[in-house]
């Protein structure tokens, strides 16, 4: 069933509620993929009642970003969100979400929204923590999921939830990939054959430098050159970011302490990829 109202949406959900039924909640800008349909999938193991939004949030994306050309295929996401097991999208308009007037954000503040995209997008978390929130207030779930492709997404959402006090369980799932390593995301289908090769980059330099941490280089300094090193051999490739930092409080290290994030901002042409990869204990 596709909503667009948030009436229509509270309606049903309160039934649903008075039904005793957990609700599990997955947010997207939509164009979904796979990386997509694994949140949906676990939010319908986990719960009884699972809603998928389906929304370009127009205040995450900065003045000169791809706000206008996002993928957008709302036949096909309602398609495949309903055979990963999705009962309700969410599909509201910019206004439905933003009233002429609305004027509140929510800040989470510090270097978790300092560093990393924050750094390059800046106000790219306030337009992320403030949708959330609005889309937690409309959906009231039990269980939100989140994918580890945008760490600090996750990070900085798990620290709203804790902050806020919002009563709910945020799940974070692993990266799903395409089977040569390449993360999925729906800005993978801007990319040329040509970029899309050489954006197999970003996944081997972090398994490299992952390789080069377990024979034991713990100096944050050699880790990030060689994955810049390693990234720099493709000619169309523009490093944005190679950092590393504690995970999730996104503290510089000099040291590897686990648990750690690598992560990595490359531009291929125009598009813009993230990847990154948790350093836990398993020295
Ligand atoms: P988006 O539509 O890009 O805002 O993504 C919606 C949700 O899907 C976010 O929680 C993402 O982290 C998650 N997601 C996107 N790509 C992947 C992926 N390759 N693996 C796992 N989760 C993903």
């Amino acid at each position: 069933m596709v909503i667009k109202t948030i009436e229509k949406l509270r309606e049903t959900l309160a039934t649903a509620r008075r039904e005793n039924k957990t609700i599990g909640f997955v947010p997207t800008m939509g164009f979904l993929h796979e990386g997509h349909l694994s949140l949906i999938r676990k939010a319908n193991e986990e719960n009884d009642l699972v809603v998928v939004s389906i929304f370009v949030n127009p205040t995450q994306f900065g003045p000169n970003e791809d706000f206008e050309t996002y993928p957008r295929n709302i036949e096909q996401d309602t398609t495949l969100a309903n055979e990963a097991g999705a009962d309700i999208i969410f599909n509201p308009s910019a206004t439905e979400i933003y009233p002429i007037g609305s004027s509140s954000w929510v800040n989470v503040e510090g270097d978790i929204t300092s560093v990393l995209c924050g750094a390059s997008r800046p106000t790219h978390f306030q337009g992320v923590t403030t949708v959330v929130n609005i889309l937690f207030n409309i959906v009231k779930p039990h269980r939100a999921y989140f994918g580890q492709k945008d760490a600090q997404q996750a990070a900085v959402l798990t620290k709203m939830v804790q902050d806020l006090h919002i009563d709910l369980e945020l799940v974070v799932c692993s990266i799903v990939r395409e089977a040569d390593g390449l993360a999925l995301s729906s800005r993978n289908t801007y990319l040329s054959s040509e970029e899309r090769k050489q954006a197999l980059i970003l996944n081997q330099s972090l398994l490299k430098a992952n390789e080069a941490y377990k024979k034991g280089e713990t100096d944050t300094k050699t880790l990030t050159k060689l994955i810049k090193d390693t990234i720099n051999t493709m000619p169309l490739a523009t490093i944005d970011y190679v950092s590393i930092y504690s995970y999730p409080a996104l503290q510089e290290i000099e040291k590897i302490e686990t648990p750690a994030i690598i992560a990595v901002a490359v531009k291929f042409g125009k598009t813009r990829l993230i990847d990154n990869i948790l350093l836990e204990n398993s020295k």
